[in-house]
């Protein structure tokens, strides 16, 4: 978004809130405390617009967000692609299931619009400017925050130096493993043993012409892992799977595992994965022992991941979103509190842990293959089943709709 390497911002700025990391979750919340009227500076790692491994299908409870905040009109001049199907290919079958009203849509192109929104609404935004939150203990050493009681302090690192920014609550917005918070005690990220791994490519609509059609989720799943394939906004197709590392090594490489999936699965591989740049993730699945601290909330993929098969990633951290930021001005105007803290970890509970039982479920599922071959079956003689299941994690909370 910036054409000029960030500027570092003034040692010990103070703002009202500080956002770590410009995914759904830490955008979504710059715009609805912006807007609020609080002071919020967006801090980012990578240059914008950025790639992301992400199967870029947003699902309706995503959308319904986004539309809540006035959001989904904007996102729709990005000319998203609708997705009507699923087409599930195992074991050289496939079995169709309607999945309507999904959009497909670039991970560069919506993060980037989103975080515009963000500083539309005032949000001093920064990319290339890698952020850690620095203990409490440091707070108490530093001179600077004798003179700016009440805050949080972070560090920020760019290329040009480093300086550090105090606010009056901190969003940990940055993803997997929560890397921000590496200098904190207690705030670990730890993965499930076995986890699998993100892969992600992009072909571009010339690589690409005759395989995947518009509106289509093609999904190749086999016993070491899944990949889904869907066109995006520019017509080229994203491919993002979860992979077992064994898988990996036993392809001879994550290009050589992907295009080894499809073939099991039945799927014609089209030419150009033989030479597709293909980028990838830590182990996925994981649990932070931590959700809050002290003028901290974590969101999104920091807090924790179930693989995404239904795609629902987004909209879980939309969600965090949409609950953190009344909580976080709270904090900002009536000053922190213990109570705020329990506040948020219990409606995140509510919202979105005990929601992700279900992909939890699938994902069980999924790295069984006894059990994925009886599901299948089963979803193939009851396809209805399999539409109820994407009904039940596409809904919104009540939660959310009442805050
Ligand atoms: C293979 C795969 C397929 C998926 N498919 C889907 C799908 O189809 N639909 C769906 O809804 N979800 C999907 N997901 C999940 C989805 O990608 C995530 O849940 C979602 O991006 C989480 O949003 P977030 O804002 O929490 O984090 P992210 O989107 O990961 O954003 C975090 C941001 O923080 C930045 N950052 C990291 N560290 C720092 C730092 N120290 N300082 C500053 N910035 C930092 C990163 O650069 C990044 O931009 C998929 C994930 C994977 C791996």
């Amino acid at each position: 978004m910036n054409d000029h390497p960030a500027t570092v911002p003034a040692d010990s700025e103070r703002w009202d809130a500080l956002i770590i990391g410009a995914g759904p979750a830490g955008s979504l919340a710059a715009v609805l405390l912006a807007r609020a009227g609080q002071r919020v500076l967006v801090v980012e790692r990578h240059k914008f617009p950025r790639p992301k491994v992400c199967g870029c299908c947003l699902n309706q409870r995503a959308q319904q967000l986004l539309r809540r905040a006035d959001l989904l009109t904007g996102l729709q001049t990005l000319q998203p692609v609708s997705t009507q199907q699923m087409n599930l290919h195992y074991n050289q079958q496939t079995l169709p299931i309607a999945m309507p009203g999904g959009l497909a849509i670039s991970r560069r192109a919506m993060d980037s619009w989103l975080a515009g929104e963000a500083v539309a609404a005032g949000a001093t935004f920064l990319d290339e400017c890698s952020a850690e939150v620095l203990p409490e203990s440091c707070d108490a050493d530093s001179a600077a925050t004798a003179a700016l009681p009440e805050c949080r302090r972070v560090q920020i690192l760019t290329a040009r130096g480093s300086s550090v920014a105090a606010a009056r609550v901190v969003l940990v917005c940055d993803g997997l493993g929560h890397p921000s918070l590496a200098q904190l005690p207690g705030f670990s990220s730890r993965p499930q043993t076995g986890a699998r791994i993100g892969l992600g490519a992009v072909l571009s609509a010339a690589e690409s012409a005759d395989w995947c059609s518009p509106g289509e989720i093609l999904m190749a799943a086999d016993t070491g892992g899944y990949c889904g394939a869907v066109r995006t906004e520019d017509g080229s197709v994203n491919l993002a799977a979860a992979v077992d590392s064994a898988a990996i090594q036993a392809a001879g490489g994550p290009r050589q595992c992907l295009q080894r999936l499809f073939a099991t699965a039945g799927v014609r591989v089209p030419e150009a994965m033989g030479s597709v740049q293909v980028r990838g993730t830590v182990p996925l699945t994981r649990r932070s022992t931590r959700l809050t601290g002290h003028r901290l909330l974590l969101l999104g993929d920091a807090t924790g991941y179930v693989e995404p098969f239904t795609g629902e990633g987004m909209a879980w951290a939309m969600t965090a979103a949409t609950l953190a930021a009344p909580l976080a001005r709270s904090g900002i105007i009536n000053g922190w509190s213990t109570a705020l803290q329990q506040q948020y970890e219990r409606q995140l509970r509510d919202a979105v842990v005990r929601e992700q039982t279900v992909c939890r479920m699938l994902s069980g599922i999924l790295s069984r293959p006894w059990l994925l071959r009886l599901t299948f079956a089963a979803a193939r003689m009851v396809p209805v089943a399999a539409g109820a299941l994407v009904r039940r994690v596409n809904r919104v909370p009540n939660l959310v709709e009442r805050s």
